[in-house]
């Protein structure tokens, strides 16, 4: 899955400047020139990282990282924010919000790149093309493929999404509703018992070889993803 980045910025140079390096990044870009704008955008779909510049007309990007970060529903989206003062106390003071880097304008959107391939890797790896393996379960996200100890699987698209998810989350519990969220994006409505069908058919999928037993279910909590079975 391409990663889909919200850039918040009120200069439209710049944010052009940005979707445009974004987008050939081979990342989803969604645009706000305003925190409030960016609440609305958000409204539909939860980005997996957000750009933010820190001097927004109105609420200031420091004010809405704060805001994102008190939020339980936004608080775990990974921020970068941008700047145009190089002053080491208003760095420390972004990073103290929360924010998990900040990039100082003018950029080379190749450092940009590299700054948000490094956070999303961190924070975000199921939005990465890197290989996941564990004990003889590798998933490829670039080529899309599935093998469990050398045996090519077939996966449909969303219990690929789903593997690809508790892969690079492990020893974590998952709700349900935050499967949902992850797996299916936040504006899907359907049932969490839909999560069970997809989490059933996956384990059929990875039965053969035995790895079905890495994928838990925790009584009255969820699912996780365990390589201490
Ligand atoms: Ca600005």
């Amino acid at each position: 899955m391409p990663a889909m980045i919200l850039i918040v910025e009120d200069e439209p140079a710049i944010q052009e400047l940005l979707a445009l390096n974004l987008t050939q990044g081979g990342h989803a870009v969604s645009r706000a020139g305003t925190a409030e704008a960016a609440r609305m955008v958000m409204r539909d779909t939860l980005p997996d990282l957000i750009l933010l510049d820190w001097m927004l007309p109105g609420v200031s990007g420091l004010e809405f990282a704060r805001k994102l970060k008190s939020d339980t529903a936004t608080r775990d989206i990974p921020i970068i924010m941008l700047t145009a003062r190089g002053e080491e106390e208003d760095k420390i003071r972004g990073l103290e919000t929360g924010a998990d880097d900040y990039i100082t304008k003018p950029f080379s959107p190749r450092e940009m790149l590299a700054r948000i391939k490094a956070v999303l890797r961190r924070r975000a790896p199921q939005t990465t093309e890197d290989v996941v393996e564990w004990g003889g379960l590798r998933l490829d996200p670039a080529s899309h493929r599935v093998s469990a100890d050398n045996n090519a699987l077939e996966l449909g698209p969303t219990e690929f999404r789903l593997l690809h998810f508790l892969m690079t989350h492990p020893e974590r519990v998952y709700s349900r509703t935050q499967l949902l969220d992850q797996v299916w994006g936040s504006q899907v409505f359907v049932e969490d018992r839909t999560v069970d069908v997809h989490i059933r058919r996956l384990r059929s999928a990875l039965e053969k070889t035995g790895h079905d037993r890495l994928i838990q279910t925790v009584r009255g909590a969820g699912y996780r993803f365990s390589t201490q079975a």
